[in-house]
């Protein structure tokens, strides 16, 4: 099984693409399996939601209740992998000696050990910029952090990916977002610098996923996240549409950025084929976001040197539903009366939650549920003949006190990181001025 988990991806944006026939490998899931919305709940921080998803559990179990929180010497330190209060579901496959790859996941820094691979997103203290109130970005692979592959003996293999899709990078977002025609402006050149930095994280997660995929035999569950429609959705939307709002780009920054969410979902879509590919066929697919995206900032003026929130023309706050698409040996076609090109949005209809996830992968796989789980098994994407009634017993709870017990968060961070941070930010690896907040 694989899970794709795209941060943000918004069927409104998808569905004329889709028209087009502009997503023909998420058409190809969607036309032989099911999909609809997939509900979610606020606050829509990537953390909260991420984990949600892992886990089967609202934040309030699971511990991670945003991207940073107070630390005891008065300032903000990021909560991280060691703040999760429950186990996720690549910790239950490997009590099961089922065998699981998690790539580029939230709030995996630093990794654990399971029984397959992790390959953590990293996200560092320097996200935390007090001088743009909270600068969070999204993390990615660095070169020179430790704790970021596990096992650690296939740490140099992944840093290796990383440095050929960096020295790739100018190559990849032309073919992405083809050649900007204009002069950026101050304002689009901060955007676009931005979703250069996101574009990054995506493609060596994508990478490594392939890699992974190829091997023999392939985990029974990979988790692969991609956050760039994310990103994009945030900083682009104003050029999308530019109607919507009162002070619209100009003619050339639309010719530069029209078309840039667009081109992140076709992206999105290109490796959700290439994911496909380097796939056993009978590989179920799931494709999941944890929120839609919305328009929003309808008045703002766009000042470039504002704080990030504020030059956002796309957000979540109000929680959007995400997609939901899943296909497979097991999973039922919708059987939809329309032709996925000709799908609109009262077509969709809500499937379930983030929280379901979890266990709906777990009953995939005839593993218990844990009882003080807060999602449930989506039944209805089954076949009959799947027989996911057929499960065994819950447990009261997969947390053994083992468990809890390492999840101590003062043993974290490897003392030399911050050196560490001090040198990446002065090779210029790490900037002051980005800007992912939510
Ligand atoms: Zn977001």
């Amino acid at each position: 099984m694989v899970l794709f988990a795209v941060d943000g991806f918004e069927w409104d944006v998808a569905l004329p693409l889709l028209a087009e026939g502009k997503l023909p490998h998420l058409a190809g899931l969607m036309q032989r399996g099911y999909y609809g919305e997939l509900e979610t709940f606020q606050p829509t921080a990537s953390p909260v939601i991420w984990t949600s998803v892992a886990t089967g559990k609202g934040l309030e179990k699971h511990g991670i209740r945003n991207f940073a929180k107070p630390a005891s010497d008065g300032g903000e330190r990021l909560f991280n992998n060691r703040d999760r209060q429950t186990k996720a579901i690549w910790n239950i496959l490997s009590d099961y000696d089922r065998t699981v790859a998690t790539i580029g996941w939230w709030m995996t820094y630093p990794v654990e050990e399971i029984n397959g691979v992790m390959v953590a997103q990293t996200n560092t203290v320097d996200q935390i910029d007090m001088k743009a109130g909270k600068n969070i970005w999204k993390g990615m692979l660095r070169d020179g952090v430790p704790g970021q592959v596990f096992p650690v003996g296939r740490e140099e293999e992944m840093l290796a990916v990383l440095r050929r899709v960096e020295a790739e990078m100018d190559e990849r977002s032309e073919a992405i977002f083809g050649e900007l025609e204009h002069p950026l402006a101050p304002l689009d050149r901060r955007l676009w610098e931005n979703t250069q930095w996101s574009l990054r994280a995506d493609a060596t997660y994508l990478e490594i996923a392939r890699k992974l995929l190829g091997e023999q035999p392939p985990a029974d569950l990979t988790l692969v996240y991609f956050g760039g429609p994310d990103v994009v959705g945030h900083r682009f939307w104003r050029y999308m549409q530019p109607d919507l709002y009162r002070f619209p780009p100009n003619a050339e920054q639309i010719a530069n950025f029209g078309n840039t969410i667009r081109d992140y979902y076709i992206y999105t879509d290109q490796a959700l084929g290439e994911l496909m590919a380097a796939s056993p066929p009978e590989t179920t697919f799931f494709v999941v976001s944890d929120h839609g995206m919305r328009p929003v900032n309808f008045k703002s003026r766009f000042n470039p040197n504002a704080p990030p929130a504020n030059i956002n023309s796309g957000d979540h706050r109000d929680a959007p539903p995400g997609i939901f698409v899943a296909a497979g040996p097991q999973i039922l076609p919708l059987a939809a009366d329309k032709p996925v090109a000709e799908l609109v949005r009262r077509d969709l209809t809500p499937v379930g939650s983030v929280l379901d996830i979890a266990p709906t992968l777990l009953a995939m796989m005839r593993i218990p549920l844990g009882a003080d789980m807060d999602g449930g098994v989506l039944s209805q994407i089954f076949r009959a003949e799947a027989d996911i009634s057929q499960q065994p017993r819950a447990l009261a709870s997969h947390d053994t006190p083992e468990f809890l017990a390492d999840r101590d968060p003062a043993n974290v961070l490897h003392p030399q990181e911050a050196e560490r941070l001090r040198q990446l930010r002065s090779l210029g690896y790490i900037g002051d001025d980005a800007g992912e907040q939510e």
